[in-house]
């Protein structure tokens, strides 16, 4: 399963010919390949080991039309000997195909078909419930290379707070791109291998809150998009739709100014709405969280700005 993930992080998702072999596991190899989510790729490798002595590095050559192998190779131990097709070419894992797998996986298949959205990193897998909340899920691979594509996509297909994105990225890396706070499951911390077949398992955990926030005394906006709750002395308080977009409005904003025209706007209210008809119900988030000049002008507390944005 390491060695799966590895791989999908890798821009060209080939691997060589020995890795399968020198494995261990060639059965778990030969079964993502049944999947699909490895086949051979029609490069042949630089070099591989002789499969006859396993010492010696030698060059794959094809063959001549017409022979039962296709390739061969000159040892200088063992001289000539033939190569089957398998030893010979990269092989490759197919992201798709691992996307389609998760699909099943996660029971959504026949429901929802998988769409790739960004070009070989962002799959939306389809949506249910889990723990009675809706969920979006979304598959993908090299995510830190392309996440602005990335973050359009999964705001266009998932409400804030609703996506789950499965992922063979480096989480601490994506936490230095704009796709920070989004709620992402390393695939090998659930995708479980049980003889020969996959599994997911533990998934439940990054829905609890658990896996993310640790316990603290932290008070934050840090998962205001991803969780759509404000983080106070530890304690997390869900937000309405229309707290929610009065907070995203000043988040967006970093800190500067923002009109109650502006503000109106994107809550799609009257311009003269009255802000202690909205604060009333959220009283300690916006005492804790949101500045006013009495103007008509409000911004995020200076303490509270989402920093690191990353762009
Ligand atoms: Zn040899």
């Amino acid at each position: 399963m390491a060695a799966l993930c590895a791989l999908l992080e890798q821009p060209t998702h080939q691997l060589l010919p020995d890795s399968v072999w020198a494995s261990g596991q060639p059965s778990i190899y030969q079964h993502l390949r049944s999947n699909e989510a490895l086949s051979l790729s029609g490069d042949v490798a630089e070099c591989v080991l002789c499969p006859d002595c396993l010492s010696v590095s030698v060059r794959p050559v094809p063959t001549h039309a017409g022979a039962e192998l296709p390739y061969q190779c000159y040892c200088g131990e063992c001289g000539w000997v033939d190569l089957p097709k398998e030893r010979a070419r990269l092989w490759q894992v197919n992201p798709s195909k691992v996307a389609i797998w998760l699909n099943a996986a996660l029971g959504l298949k026949i429901r929802h078909p998988v769409s790739e959205v960004v070009r070989g990193r962002l799959w939306h897998l389809g949506a249910r419930e889990h723990k009675r909340k809706r969920h979006n899920f979304f598959f993908g691979c090299l995510l830190s290379g392309d996440a602005n594509a990335i973050q359009g996509e999964i705001d266009r297909l998932a409400s804030p707070g609703t996506e789950a994105v499965i992922t063979t990225s480096d989480l601490l890396a994506l936490q230095s791109t704009n796709l920070k706070g989004r709620l992402f499951i390393p695939l090998q911390a659930i995708a479980q291998l049980r003889k020969g077949n996959f599994a997911i398992e533990g998934l439940d955990a990054y829905f609890d809150g658990l896996a993310r926030t640790a316990v603290t005394d932290e008070t934050s906006l840090r998962l205001l998009d991803s969780k759509r709750v404000a983080l106070i002395a530890g304690t997390e308080i869900s937000l309405s739709p229309q707290v929610y977009g009065f907070l995203k409005v000043l988040d967006e904003a970093d800190g500067d100014e923002v009109h109650k025209r502006k503000i109106a706007a994107a809550l799609g209210i009257a311009e003269n709405f009255r802000y202690a008809d909205i604060k009333k119900h959220h009283r300690t988030v916006f005492d804790t969280f949101v500045q006013s000049d009495q103007q008509g002008n409000y911004w995020l507390h200076p303490d509270f700005l989402v920093l690191e944005r990353g762009y």
